[in-house]
C-alpha cells in the first residue's frame, strides 16, 4: 500500500485525497450560499394526456443558475447536497418555489396544470411533510389535487412497510404518488399493489429504443397492462419522436414527457405553451411544441 511505497508516493497520495476533499468541501459551502444567495431555479416539463392532447401537468426539475460555471444539471450536485444533509433544505426551497408558481400561474389565469415534485429520501421519511405541504398548499390557495410527489423504486423499497404509512399520510390531504424511473430499481409487487400510488413513470431507457428493441417495446408494453391491472396509470418518460409516441398511444399510456413535447423549460415559457397551442387531434400526425 501507499506507505510501503515510500515517502514520495504517500505525499502524492494525501494530496491526491486532499484535492477531492478539498473540491467536495468546497462544493458544499458553495450549495449553501448558493440557497442564501438564491441561485437555484426551477424548469419545467410538460406533460402531454395523450386521451385529450393537452398539456396537464408539468414537472418541476431543479438546476442550480452558479456565479461563474452557469446552469448545473442536478445530477451534477444532488449526489453531493445528499451526502452533505443540505438536500432537506434544497428539497423545501423546491416545494416552496413549486406551490409558489403554481399559484402565480393560476392567478395570471392559466388552465390549472398539475405539479409533480421530485421527492429525496429525506424528504419523504421526514414526518413533517404532510404538514408542511397542507401549509404551502394554504398560503398559494391551492387544492392537494394538482400536486403529484415522485419517488423512485429505492426510496419506497427501502422500508417498505414504512413506506405504506408515509405515503398514507401524504395521500390523506388529496394529492397523488408517482414511482419515478419504473423498472431501474428493486420493486417488490407484492408491496408496489399496497402502496397507494396512482402513476408509474416508465424510465427514458426503456422508452429509447422502442422502435427498434423488441425488448423495450414489450417492456412498455407489459408495464401499462401492470398499471393498469393495479388501477394505476402510466407516464413514459424521454418521448423524442413521433414513432415512440404512436406505439405508447397504442399500448394504451396516459401520458408522456420528453424533448418531442418540450424539454424543460423556464416558467415563463410554459405559460406561453400553454396558452399558444391547442390541444394535438388524437391520432394527429406532426406535434412540435416549441416555445416562441
Ligand atoms: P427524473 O425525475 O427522472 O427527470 C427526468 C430527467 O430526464 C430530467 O433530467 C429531464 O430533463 C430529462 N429528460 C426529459 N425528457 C427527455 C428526453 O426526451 N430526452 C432526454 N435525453 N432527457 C429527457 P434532469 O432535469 O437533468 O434531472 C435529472 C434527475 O435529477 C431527475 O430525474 C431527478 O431524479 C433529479 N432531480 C431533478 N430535480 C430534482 C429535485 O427538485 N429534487 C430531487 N430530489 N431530485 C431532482
Ligand atoms: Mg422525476
Ligand atoms: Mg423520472
Ligand atoms: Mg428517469
Amino acid at each position: 500500500h501507499a506507505k510501503a511505497m515510500g515517502r514520495g508516493n504517500f505525499q502524492f497520495f494525501t494530496e491526491g485525497m486532499n484535492a477531492a476533499t478539498t473540491r467536495r468541501l468546497s462544493l458544499e459551502s458553495e450549495l449553501r450560499s448558493g440557497l442564501e444567495r438564491e441561485q437555484f431555479v426551477l424548469h419545467y416539463q410538460p406533460q402531454l394526456d395523450l386521451r385529450s392532447g393537452r398539456l396537464v401537468g408539468v414537472e418541476a426539475l431543479i438546476r442550480w443558475n452558479h456565479p461563474s460555471r452557469g446552469l448545473i444539471p442536478p445530477a451534477e450536485f444532488i449526489p453531493v447536497a445528499e451526502e452533505a444533509g443540505i438536500i432537506d433544505a434544497i428539497g423545501d426551497w423546491v416545494l416552496q418555489e413549486a406551490c409558489r408558481q403554481l399559484g402565480a400561474w393560476r392567478e395570471a389565469g392559466l388552465d390549472p396544470l398539475r405539479m409533480s415534485i421530485n421527492l429525496s429520501t429525506g424528504q419523504f421519511l421526514d414526518k413533517t411533510l404532510p404538514a408542511r405541504i397542507a401549509e404551502l398548499l394554504e398560503v398559494h390557495g391551492l387544492h392537494a389535487g394538482l400536486l403529484d410527489l415522485e419517488v423512485t423504486e429505492s426510496v419506497s423499497m427501502a422500508s417498505p412497510n414504512e413506506t405504506i404509512e408515509v405515503m398514507r399520510a401524504l395521500t390523506g390531504s388529496g394529492l397523488s404518488l408517482s414511482i419515478d424511473d419504473f423498472g431501474t430499481g428493486y420493486s417488490s409487487l407484492a408491496y408496489l399493489k399496497l402502496f397507494p400510488i396512482r402513476t408509474l413513470k416508465i424510465d427514458r431507457s426503456f422508452v429509447k429504443d422502442i422502435e427498434t428493441d423488441p425488448s423495450d417495446a414489450d417492456i412498455c408494453d407489459v408495464t401499462v397492462l401492470l398499471a393498469h391491472r393495479l388501477g394505476l396509470e402510466v407516464v413514459a418518460e424521454g418521448v423524442e419522436t413521433e414513432a415512440q409516441l404512436k406505439f405508447l398511444r397504442s399500448i394504451g399510456c396516459e401520458k408522456i414527457q420528453g424533448y418531442l413535447i418540450s424539454p424543460p423549460v423556464p416558467a415563463a415559457q410554459i405559460e406561453s405553451l400553454v396558452r399558444r397551442h391547442p390541444p394535438i387531434e388524437a391520432g394527429g400526425s406532426v406535434i412540435l411544441w416549441q416555445a416562441a
